[in-house]
């Protein structure tokens, strides 16, 4: 059985490959590694590993966690669809959120983001699958959703996020992600963030301007059954 340390080379090979291929510089790309449904430990053997940025879906576990890995300096990022209730925990308690997809979240998030912490880092989450997935602000709704976020004060809008239908198709992958650049390209804000590619399309994503990888199977193995 590989280690997570293992695991951290091996991917991080593999974005320094797809950004050589891209004629990108791989310092260019994070890795967010994706501890959803894992233990503290492995957070922990992840950092030792030299990994910094852990995404999140799911807010309690994502808050028992972090009182557990207190002594670290990591950087969390909340990934996962937001109910309202829900953002001032994640407003206090996270560095980036890359799943915003509707304003009433946004504001709340700025309102309750606390005064002596750096605005909160924003993507908007956006469905350039159509029908296929639920989550994200529809191409029609984004320019109007990106100025409104990008006024408000206590929020950095970095950038998109998405979740493309899953296809082991490299030319479905590419044409997807591609999208995302472009509707990030058309909206004509200094946003520098591509959250996009997770363990199976990372290349693609890189070959197409990501910046935020998100891994999670490939970094810590599969999932139980019966979790996202
Ligand atoms: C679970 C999840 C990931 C990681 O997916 P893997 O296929 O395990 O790499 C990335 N992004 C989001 C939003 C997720 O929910």
């Amino acid at each position: 059985m590989s280690t997570i340390a293992d695991n951290v080379f091996r991917v991080s090979a593999r974005i320094h490959d797809a950004a050589q291929a891209a004629q990108r510089d791989a310092a260019s790309i994070g890795l967010l590694a994706v501890s959803k449904t894992k233990p503290a430990e492995a957070v922990r053997e992840a950092h030792a590993a030299g990994i910094r940025e852990f995404g999140e879906n799911y807010l309690q576990e994502a808050l028992e966690k972090q009182a557990q890995l207190q002594d670290l300096p990591l950087s969390w990022h909340f990934i996962g669809p937001i109910q309202s209730n829900k953002t001032r925990a994640i407003a206090e308690n996270f560095d980036w959120v890359h799943s915003v997809d509707r304003l009433k979240i946004a504001q709340r998030l700025s309102e309750q983001r606390p005064a002596n912490l750096a605005p909160l880092n924003i993507c908007i989450q956006v469905n350039v699958s159509g029908e296929a997935s639920k989550s994200g602000c529809t191409p029609a709704d984004l320019p109007a959703l990106a100025q409104a976020i990008a006024a408000l004060p206590h929020l950095k809008l970095r950038g998109l996020m998405a979740i493309p239908e899953p296809t082991e198709d490299r030319a479905a992958q590419d044409a997807a992600f591609a999208s995302v650049k472009t509707l990030q390209d058309s909206l004509n804000l200094p946003l520098d963030t591509l959250s996009m590619g997770m363990s199976h399309d990372l290349e693609s994503a890189i070959a197409q301007g990501a910046t935020w990888v998100r891994i999670g199977t490939a970094l810590f193995g599969a999932r139980d059954y019966g979790q996202a």
